[in-house]
């Protein structure tokens, strides 16, 4: 397969070494001399993007590169045939990638891949934790507020280094996995009541979690780590003005490793290409009918 790179950071750049060593070919456009230059896309058969495809809702995220990249410019550089791969396309990009016929995939929005980052992003927030306490996490009292895919990790590895974990769910079959794996179980909306009793905080939440009177109950140097997607979970204001320790950790897998981010998107892109092609056998089009 040809595959032509449009922007995208380190992480991309490994998804692009993993793609040659699979026998693909790969030429650039927005990573200077570092990948092989492409002029354009014409003859590729598949387009990458990075992820997020772009921060400002107008040019390609191209850190790498010294030419910026506009969505009329991308447009004019792709082949309509060639199947497009971007992370988080905005609406505006996907409705002119509909507009032109071009089939894209979000990678992003694949299970694996979120799974996959919730790893470097569980020990991206255990660094921080491990960084700004001052006492070992062995024994150390940790809350969790979450039981999603990070909050799952988290605890995993907290847990396995002796902590005494507590985590939060809003559903009773998630209270009682959390109790199965020898957790404490918490509902969320009763969380603040143990918040007093906690020496680091990690919300995983994306919603108000972290309201006025939850914060009410922390101490001031407990570190509050919001993993959760912006606005993330806790009221900042608030936090400030009662002068809670909060750090908002965002984009944990590509600033911690991102060769294993980048890893994750290959064999994430590598997935939905074996999928297609095993929908596209004659026995599948049989199945089908
Ligand atoms: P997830 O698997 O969907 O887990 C989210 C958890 O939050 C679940 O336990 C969910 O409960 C709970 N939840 C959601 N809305 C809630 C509400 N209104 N009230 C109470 N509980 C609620 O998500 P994830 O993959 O773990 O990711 C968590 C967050 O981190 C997301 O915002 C994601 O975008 C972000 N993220 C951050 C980084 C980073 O580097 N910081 C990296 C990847 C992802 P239910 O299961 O009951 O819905």
């Amino acid at each position: 397969m040809k595959y032509c790179i449009i922007g995208g950071d380190a992480r991309i750049r490994e998804v692009a070494r993993l793609l040659e060593a699979d026998g693909d070919a790969v030429c650039a456009i927005g990573h200077g001399d570092a990948l092989p230059r492409a002029e354009n896309a014409q003859d590729a058969d598949i387009v990458l993007l990075g992820l997020p495809t772009s921060r400002d809702h107008k040019t390609i995220y191209a850190p790498f590169g010294d030419e910026t990249i506009s969505y009329d410019t991308l447009l004019g550089l792709l082949n309509r045939k060639a199947r497009v791969f971007c992370g988080m396309p905005d609406a505006a990009l996907a409705a002119r990638f509909r507009t032109a016929g071009i089939l894209f995939t979000d990678y992003f929005e694949r299970e694996e891949l979120a799974v996959l980052n919730a790893i470097p992003t569980a020990e991206g927030a255990l660094a921080l934790a491990m960084e700004k306490l001052p006492i070992a996490m062995h024994h150390a009292n940790c809350l969790v507020l979450g039981f999603g895919r990070i909050g799952k990790y988290l605890a995993h590895i907290l847990k396995g280094m002796g902590a005494h974990v507590t985590v939060s769910a809003r559903r009773a079959s998630d209270m009682t996995w959390i109790e199965a794996y020898g957790y404490h179980a918490t509902d969320t909306k009763n969380a603040k009541e143990v918040a007093d009793k906690a020496d680091v905080i990690f919300n995983t939440i994306p919603s108000l979690v972290i309201d006025a009177a939850f914060l009410d109950r922390v101490r001031p140097s407990v570190p509050i780590i919001d993993l959760a997607s912006m606005p993330g979970g806790v009221d900042t204001a608030y936090a400030e003005k009662s002068g809670k320790t909060v750090l908002s950790a965002q984009s944990l897998p590509g600033k911690v490793a991102p060769k294993t981010a980048g890893e994750a998107i290959f064999r994430t892109i590598k997935n939905i290409l074996q999928e297609d092609f095993h929908e596209s056998t004659p026995c599948a089009q049989k199945r089908r009918e």
